[in-house]
């Protein structure tokens, strides 16, 4: 059985430091149990966190053998340990899309709940973590474009109460960088305070301050994943997924460091096709008439791609919230909850028209990588850059390009999709920003 770090694909030094942190909060665990045995069923474990105090009482009242664990820096052990270790309270997990943030997250939480070591991969604690069952651990995964503040509100209540499982209460927060600044704001002070038990990962792209509050970033332990290289990724897919080598090398460096990416690119022919599809882009680019066809074909493909991706789990929750709100019911009461839950149904409908927003922007920007890629690849050749090429697949349509194009010409096109990707970012209509730029592909 594989431990739980296995599916960080290129992330040593990162699975180095976290395993430190997981060995140092079971010290901290096993530290405070043994107060308790010493001083005969009285002790306390003093957490001073970020200037405050929490006191953990740990099998009953007094003082006497209180153990202090100050965890806002490096944790200092305490007395008569000699573990100098690295557990904190809150942590910030940071790296490009796909290089694995959640699942370094989601791997960190199970070391943490491990029974038999620090994710170990197999027992129960490790477990019911990775399947997202066990009462401890809470994945907060946006649905809609944001977290808002009542959802965060309840959250951060419900992980101060004492774990269940005598370990820790963990709070996975994916996307924090869509948290809203109320949301943000009732997340720090739970962070500014945290209780004693509690542990926040916190998962965002970057610490620059448009993902995360300056104030949150200064309470929180940074965890830098890289972008994993190709190969790394390439062989990940051929050992976990049974993908022949050089599908995998070739999905590898299609996906640009994106494992979740490669891994549907070398196994989902759907995805195959909506790829070749968008490098066929600037092939097609003969006029203005074209433009506007490229940029239909690329705005439809992605919001066909995003309602694949959400329709069965919409049809599911609305079908899972009728049964809760009584429908198909006969009683005289049925009637009455029907009407009554009309509030409840929309507030869901809200939710995944939202949900579903984000799935098209997220759909569109994979195709704009994949587009800025193909121009990266053709600016490479050009200079005659010794690195390889991003779609191998495509090589000659890029060199041939680069026959034709000035690098001038071919940087403008590169910076026209990132641009366009900006645009997006920042609220620009999609269809307005892709014309934009299949125009300015066009003209070079
Ligand atoms: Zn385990």
């Amino acid at each position: 059985m594989p431990d739980v770090f296995a599916d960080l694909v290129g992330q040593a030094e990162a699975v180095d430091t976290l395993r430190r942190a997981a060995a140092a909060a079971e010290f901290i665990r096993a530290d405070a149990v043994l107060a308790v045995t010493t001083t005969a069923g009285g002790g306390a474990a003093t957490v001073p966190v970020g200037g405050g105090a929490a006191t953990v009482p740990v099998g009953g009242g007094g003082v006497a053998g209180a153990v202090t664990v100050p965890v806002d820096g490096d944790v200092v052990a305490g007395p008569g340990s000699t573990s100098g270790s690295a557990m904190t309270h809150a942590w910030i997990f940071t790296g490009p899309p796909g290089s694995g943030r959640s699942v370094a997250a989601r791997a960190f939480a199970a070391a943490l709940q491990c029974v038999r070591g620090t994710g170990c991969g197999a027992c129960a604690g490790c477990h019911t973590t990775l399947t997202g069952t066990n009462a401890d651990v809470r994945f907060v995964v946006p649905e809609g474009l944001s977290i808002g503040v009542g959802e965060m509100r309840t959250l951060v209540l419900r992980a101060a109460g004492t774990p269940s499982g005598g370990r820790w209460q963990v709070l996975v927060i994916e996307d924090a960088d869509r948290l809203t600044e109320a949301a943000g704001n009732a997340l720090l002070k739970s962070i500014e305070e945290p209780p004693p038990r509690t542990v926040f990962l916190l998962c965002t792209p970057s610490t620059h301050p448009d993902d995360i509050s300056v104030t949150i970033r200064s309470r929180c332990r940074v965890v830098a994943l890289r972008q994993p290289p190709a190969d790394a990724v390439a062989a990940v897919l051929g050992s976990r997924d049974g993908v022949p080598p050089d599908v995998a090398a070739w999905a590898a460096a299609a996906a640009q460091g994106h494992v979740g990416r490669a891994r549907r690119l070398a196994c989902d022919p759907d995805a195959r096709k909506r790829r070749e599809a968008v490098l066929a882009v600037p092939r097609r680019l003969t006029g203005v008439g074209a433009c506007f066809d490229a940029a239909s074909a690329l705005i439809e493909a992605a919001e066909a791609e995003a309602e694949a991706a959400v329709a069965e789990n919409d049809a599911a929750e609305r079908a899972a919230l009728e049964t809760a709100l009584g429908a198909g019911g006969t009683g005289r009461g049925a009637a009455g909850a029907i009407r009554g839950s009309a509030g409840q149904l929309k507030d869901l409908e809200r939710r995944q028209k939202s949900r579903a927003t984000r799935a098209q922007r997220d759909a569109l920007d994979r195709a704009l990588v994949d587009l800025a890629g193909f121009y990266r690849d053709v600016l490479t050749v050009t200079m005659r850059a010794p690195v390889p090429p991003v779609h191998t697949d495509v090589a000659a349509m890029a060199s041939a390009a680069a026959d034709r194009w000035t690098a001038e010409g071919t940087l403008r096109r590169l910076e026209a999709v990132l641009a366009c990707r900006t645009a997006i970012d920042t609220n620009v209509k999609p269809r307005i920003a892709v014309e934009a730029m299949m125009l300015a592909l066009w003209r070079g």
